[in-house]
């Protein structure tokens, strides 16, 4: 039989070693047999010629010797000497333990090459007791192959590999003296981390990859690119859910903080690389929330809005601006009766209704209004939008709170492009700005 190993044949002598021991028994049973016939015949002897007893004890001594070393064999493990250029080199039980071991070798081969290695010769042989194990077999073809492989710690950098030192603690000692040799670069509380992707793996390595200690060291040095972390902490804000609840007696334009929301707090640990003073990676190492955020509640309402029918509350009319220019109330001796929105660029924005109601009027007005729109909200309210460019409604039309019936113009008396929006409750104007439900600024250099 022949088989590879490593790039050498070589051959292994097939024994049957059941047959062996078949053919000891067979001459065991022959000898006992024999034995048992010379013993009658020792009987048959005492009793008739006691004298010639004599001639037969030498035969008999010989098959015992026999015998015994029949015995002796049967006794005997037999096992498979494996012979290296002539020399010794293990006991092996069988083939499989050599194989396996040349298996275990080769797997252990952290760096491929052409290795030579070991042609051995098997011979049958008594094991004596000191039969290998696999690890032994394996120990011994290592040692066969010094010259070519050595165990050992190879260091790898971005999978390449670099070279081997005879023990991994010294390789690990050789890194961390150069981390610690990196550390504070300049930068405060700066731990030098590798750059590239450092491996020391143990097994087997060719022997001449092996380096000393210092030149360990210096390849080191050489080949393995540092960068410098430093851990930054800092607080955060959580933001917090808004939770809706649906109101269905509520107009959908309808929403109504019930519970504040109240904005959370983490710490949150950030590991910052540096390398040659520049910034190469961020990771977030922690986040713990030191103040869980509360959720806002909100209620929204879900009936739709109808053309004509009034919700009750007022819409802010131009959602482009929420400056007014103009406040409700006395004014260079009269009366403002409304609120003027304006803004830069208000010039041709929507004017939207501002609840949903009738058409009463639109057109142009002789009292100063300019191009106006009124609408009728039920009994008690009407809104009246003033100085439009556009009208988009006519008398009699249902509208929709939001709906757009105007365009921002300066028709009748005005200075500048706004709307006169007025509120009136009964037939009473009053102050718009105390029914708009937004937030606005007042700024009267508009
Ligand atoms: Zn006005």
């Amino acid at each position: 039989m022949s088989k590879r190993f490593f790039d050498r044949k070589f051959n292994i002598y097939k024994i049957n070693y059941n047959n062996i021991s078949k053919d000891m028994r067979k001459i065991e049973i022959i000898l006992k047999s024999l034995l048992i016939k010379t013993a009658r015949k020792i009987k048959e002897y005492r009793f008739r010629k006691p004298k010639n007893v004599l001639n037969l004890i030498a035969p008999l001594s010989a098959i015992l010797i026999l015998i015994l070393t029949v015995n002796f064999w049967q006794s005997k493990d037999f096992g498979l000497l494996v012979k290296y250029k002539g020399q010794a080199i293990a006991t092996v039980k069988n083939e499989e333990t050599f194989n396996q071991a040349s298996v275990l070798v080769m797997s252990r081969r952290m760096v491929q090459n052409n290795n030579k290695c070991i042609t051995p010769q098997y011979e049958l042989t008594d094991v004596g007791g000191n039969i290998s194990t696999i690890t032994s077999m394996y120990y011994n073809l290592v040692n066969q192959c010094q010259d070519d492989l050595s165990d050992g710690c190879g260091l790898f950098v971005n999978n390449n590999f670099l070279g081997a030192v005879k023990n991994k603690s010294d390789l690990d000692a050789i890194l961390n003296a150069a981390k610690a040799e990196k550390r504070n670069n300049g930068i405060k509380n700066a731990q030098a981390i590798f750059y590239d992707s450092v491996q020391t793996v143990n097994g087997l390595y060719p022997t001449k990859s092996f380096v000393n200690i210092e030149n360990m060291a210096g390849l080191v040095s050489r080949e393995v690119k540092f960068a410098f972390t430093i851990q930054s902490s800092a607080q955060k804000s959580v933001p917090f859910k808004i939770v809706k609840i649906s109101d269905n007696n509520k107009f959908e334009d309808y929403s109504q903080v019930k519970k504040q929301g109240v904005i959370g707090k983490e710490n949150c640990i950030t590991q910052i690389s540096y390398m040659s003073g520049k910034k190469v990676k961020s990771n977030v190492i922690s986040e713990q929330v030191t103040k869980a955020p509360v959720d806002e509640v909100l209620i929204v309402g879900t009936k739709k809005l109808t053309a004509g029918v009034a919700t009750g509350t007022f819409a802010w009319p131009v959602p482009y601006s929420h400056i007014v220019s103009s406040v409700f109330g006395p004014r260079f001796g009269a009366f403002h009766s409304g609120v003027d929105i304006a803004g830069p660029n208000v010039q041709g924005q929507d004017i939207n209704a501002s609840d949903g109601g009738t058409v009463t009027f639109a057109g142009m007005d002789d009292s100063g209004y300019g191009n106006c729109v009124i609408i009728e909200h039920g009994k008690s309210y009407k809104t009246l939008y003033g100085h439009a460019s556009m009208l988009y409604v006519h008398v009699g039309e249902k509208v929709k709170k939001g709906q757009k019936i105007a365009s921002v113009g300066m028709t009748g008396d005005a200075d500048g492009y706004h709307l006169h929006f007025e509120i009136w409750k009964n037939n009473v104007k009053v102050d718009p700005l105390g029914y708009l439900n937004y937030k606005y600024t007042i700024d009267e250099s508009e």
